[in-house]
């Protein structure tokens, strides 16, 4: 008998499932295929190292995750999913100590002395909005936003570089320290216009939502997510790569959660001229070498303050940071700003009684292996003297290792494109609804897609409504509620 599908989602990353859910959610049968043996892409949990540890392949912190108006809407908790909320959601070591963001707005201010005034006065107005204006800001940019004032607040702090806005604002070294730790998540040069947007997004959901993580790895996020759309009826197959259209079941719509290049082969030769040499001018951003340590205890911080976060931004002062990534298109620096993740220290589940994890990772140049492993590990020891005598065992993931994994890291590029201005406007092309193609039926669906990387099904959840609209002629109920946000703190051992 021929299949009765409405829809294919090619890819089973967290946009993948994010497309899928959204789908099967409106009353679609829906099938979502998957090359690796497991759902995930990004979000998957691994037993890279030794026995009984459980480290995160690509995503580790998910603040973005718990804050998607998109995730919101789903009941993830229902299969499985339960939030870890640490102490605080990132720390920063400096020198004489570190500076902390904390999810209380005052006492992130107390840390940062007379600085403290304008942290508040900065994030206290966005603060009382903040639901408006992730609505507002995850989602393709030019469209009628629906709290303006907030939004244009938003957009005037946004824009400038976060180097400059950082210097013009803050005086004490924490506070240039802890916005210049923000900033270097951007994975451009600190210097470049628009970097304050992610920055100032991260320092809000410190204090909105936290920086939390899921119990267990995170994988499962995407567990829950396959669960719950296998209970709303829809299927998943894995383990199969679609290589071409005619690798696909027979339905209405095909939505792609691949890189641009991969759409391109799947739609041959129906694809336009202009619309081909647009994707095929899709630019990426700086890659990523990531290493997943098993150590035999935690890391021995000289400030045992680090230890209150899950997150740990090492990179030294504000001029450190922006020195590390002022180049990193093309070469890494002798010092590098490393982004690092501690989960064990508050969810004993990744390791065996009294070992941890840590997972550690610095920005490379696009598609470079070159090995920066001793660079990242002086980093960690120049906060953590001793950590390498901790060492139990390291995986090492390099730029082309991603790119293997998934298309949609060409190079390396965590964010599956490059996030400059230009690189939000168009994404993949400079249309109001980029997730469609000239192909009828076909949709672009990956973080190639606004608005970009991160854990928040945002570029999933867009393109589902726009074949939901184009082709089942189905509105979303904008008043749909979300649901609250259900949160889970452990203590630490
Ligand atoms: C090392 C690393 C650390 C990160 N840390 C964080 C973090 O802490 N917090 C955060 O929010 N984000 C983080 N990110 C970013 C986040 O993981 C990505 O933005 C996100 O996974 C992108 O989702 P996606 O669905 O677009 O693509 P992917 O996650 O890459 O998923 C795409 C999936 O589709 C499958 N696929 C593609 N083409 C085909 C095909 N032709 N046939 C069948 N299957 C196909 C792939 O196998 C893959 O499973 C990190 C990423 C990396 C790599």
């Amino acid at each position: 008998m021929a299949m009765t599908l409405d829809a294919v989602v090619v890819g089973a990353g967290p946009n993948g499932l994010a497309a899928a859910l959204t789908l099967a959610r409106a009353g679609l049968r829906v099938q979502v295929i998957e090359a690796h043996q497991t759902v995930g892409g990004g979000l998957r949990s691994l037993p890279l190292t030794l026995p009984g540890f459980v480290h995160d392949y690509g995503s580790a912190i998910h603040p973005l995750a718990i804050a998607s108006p998109a995730f919101r809407r789903w009941p993830l908790h229902a299969f499985g999913l339960e939030w870890v909320q640490p102490d605080a959601p990132v720390v920063h070591p400096l020198g004489d100590g570190s500076v902390t963001l904390e999810r209380d707005l005052e006492a992130t201010a107390d840390g940062l002395g007379a600085d403290g005034p304008t942290w508040i006065r900065l994030m206290r107005p966005l603060l009382n909005d903040w639901e408006g204006l992730l609505h507002d800001v995850l989602r393709p940019l030019p469209r009628v936003p629906r709290r303006p004032l907030t939004l244009a607040r938003f957009g005037l702090r946004a824009l400038p570089p976060a180097a400059a806005l950082g210097q013009l604002l803050f005086r004490t070294p924490q506070a240039r320290a802890l916005w210049a730790g923000l900033a270097a998540h951007t994975a451009q040069p600190l210097t470049a216009p628009g970097t304050s947007a992610m920055t100032l997004a991260l320092g809000l959901l410190g204090h909105a939502v936290g920086w939390p993580f899921p119990r267990g790895g995170a994988q499962a996020i995407a567990d829950a997510m396959r669960a719950h759309l296998e209970f709303l009826g829809g299927s998943v197959v894995t383990g199969v790569r679609v290589g071409s259209a005619a690798d696909l079941p027979p339905a209405r719509v095909t939505l792609v959660d691949s890189s641009p290049a991969a759409l391109l082969q799947l739609l041959g030769d129906r694809a336009p001229a202009s619309y081909r040499a647009a994707l095929q001018g899709y630019r990426y951003g700086p890659g990523i070498q990531k290493i997943d340590y098993a150590l035999g205890g935690p890391v021995p911080w000289c400030d045992p303050r680090v230890a209150r976060a899950a997150t740990v931004h090492l990179g030294g002062t504000a001029q450190e940071v922006l020195r590390s990534e002022a180049q990193l298109t093309t070469q890494v620096s002798r010092h590098p700003y490393v982004l690092a993740a501690q989960h064990t220290l508050f969810d004993a589940t990744r390791a065996p009684a009294g070992q941890h994890t840590f997972w550690a990772y610095a920005h490379v140049p696009n598609g470079s292996a070159e090995p920066i492993g001793d660079r990242i590990e002086a980093q960690i020891e120049r906060y953590a003297p001793g950590f390498r005598d901790r060492v139990l065992a390291r995986h090492v993931t390099t730029a082309p290792d991603l790119q293997a994994y998934s298309p949609v890291f060409q190079g390396g590029d965590f964010n599956g494109g490059l996030l400059d201005l230009w690189g939000l406007l168009a994404r993949p092309v400079p249309t109001p609804t980029p997730y469609r193609t000239p192909v009828r039926g076909f949709y672009l669906c990956s973080s190639s897609t606004p608005p970009g990387g991160g854990i928040h099904g945002m570029p999933g959840f867009h393109a589902a409504l726009a074949a939901l609209k184009d082709e089942f002629g189905i509105q979303d109920s904008e008043g749909q509620a979300a649901d609250p946000i259900r949160g889970s703190a452990e203590v630490r051992p």
